[in-house]
């Protein structure tokens, strides 16, 4: 079966090295096998997303060698794949976990859940997260509430643990944690991010999924949602999160550090490339290489924990240190 990759971007703002060091992971492990490498631009929340980035963000890819072979400007036999045009999807994938019971309305408000939260004697033994308030409404309560207000939709978590082998991170036992019920679509009618990743990828027959450690924690959710939707899931690879000396996650209000910034300040993309490809461990010496040259050289990230301590070829490059 040939493996198929993707990258898939919410257009909210310009890509950063982070972003790049992600693309060019999926990129070069799809190249290396032989694989298929889709581009998906995850516009869901419309209200955050702009074309002008979607646009700029297929040129900086393309700026650094980083080529697709589905996706945007390309098309492919799994259009589209903007996810602002894949709503019927989602929908249909809810109908189904209406009908099998795994859903409910919820009423509750962003700040009513906040004082529960803060409230001294609140509901903290019942863990992070949802508390399941909507869940244990009788149905006099639900009709009640019904007439006031809109619902999100919850989906029911399963009971147990949602394990996985991550080829970067290892193995995560998913038994702790945020195991509480999540929202499918919220009030106002969004799509919730994790149902539509989960129905895209399983769509798009993706069956690596390689993206950055920040969704980590947001893998056993959609691992339940393969299960509760009879999907085969794909093989999950996180990507470590950039730091600065002092530990602290690199700002993307940092232009320095966007691509397109690194390009308007004469940065060459292979320039880029040898110190991403170093930063990640895949090269010894940050040569300039482009994506094609790197292709032999890609493996898992080295990392200690979540985190990649920016390296001095990449700090130079940026001008971070
Ligand atoms: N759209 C998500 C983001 O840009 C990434 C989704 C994924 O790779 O699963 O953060």
């Amino acid at each position: 079966m040939t493996r198929r990759g993707r990258f898939a971007p919410s257009p909210t703002g310009q890509l950063h090295i982070g972003n790049a060091i992600t693309a060019l992971a999926a990129w070069l492990q799809m190249r290396q096998t032989g694989g298929a490498f889709v581009l998906r631009i995850e516009d869901i929340d419309k209200a955050r997303s702009r074309d002008a980035y979607a646009e700029q963000l297929q040129d900086d890819l393309l700026w650094l060698g980083l080529d697709w072979d589905e996706g945007p400007r390309v098309g492919g036999p799994y259009a589209p794949y903007v996810q602002s045009l894949r709503e019927p999807l989602y929908e249909e994938a809810l109908e189904k976990l209406r009908q099998d019971g795994r859903l409910y309305p919820c009423y509750c408000s962003r700040s009513e859940l906040a004082s529960i939260g803060s409230a001294p004697h609140g509901l903290a033994s019942e863990g992070a997260g949802y508390p399941g308030l909507c869940r244990r409404l009788s149905e006099e309560e639900r009709l009640a509430k019904a007439a006031k207000k809109t619902p999100a939709l919850r989906f029911i978590m399963p009971d147990h643990a949602l394990p996985f082998e991550d080829a970067f991170a290892g193995p995560q036992p998913s038994d702790g944690d945020d195991r509480s019920d999540f929202v499918v679509k919220r009030a106002d009618g969004m799509f919730s991010y994790q149902l539509a990743v989960t129905v895209d990828d399983a769509a798009m027959g993706i069956t690596d999924v390689l993206r950055g450690v920040d969704l980590l924690d947001s893998t056993p959710r959609q691992l339940a949602l393969y299960e509760a939707l009879g999907l085969k899931p794909p093989a999950f690879a996180h990507v470590p999160l950039l730091v600065d000396q002092e530990g602290k996650r690199l700002s993307k209000r940092d232009r320095s550090i966007t691509l397109a910034g690194l390009r308007s300040a004469g940065v060459e993309p292979e320039q880029l490339l040898g110190a991403l490809a170093h930063q990640a461990g895949w090269i010894d010496r940050p040569e300039r290489l482009t994506a094609r040259e790197l292709i032999p050289s890609f493996g898992p990230i080295r990392q200690a924990g979540e985190h990649l301590l920016l390296t001095e070829p990449l700090r130079r490059l940026i001008g971070a240190g």
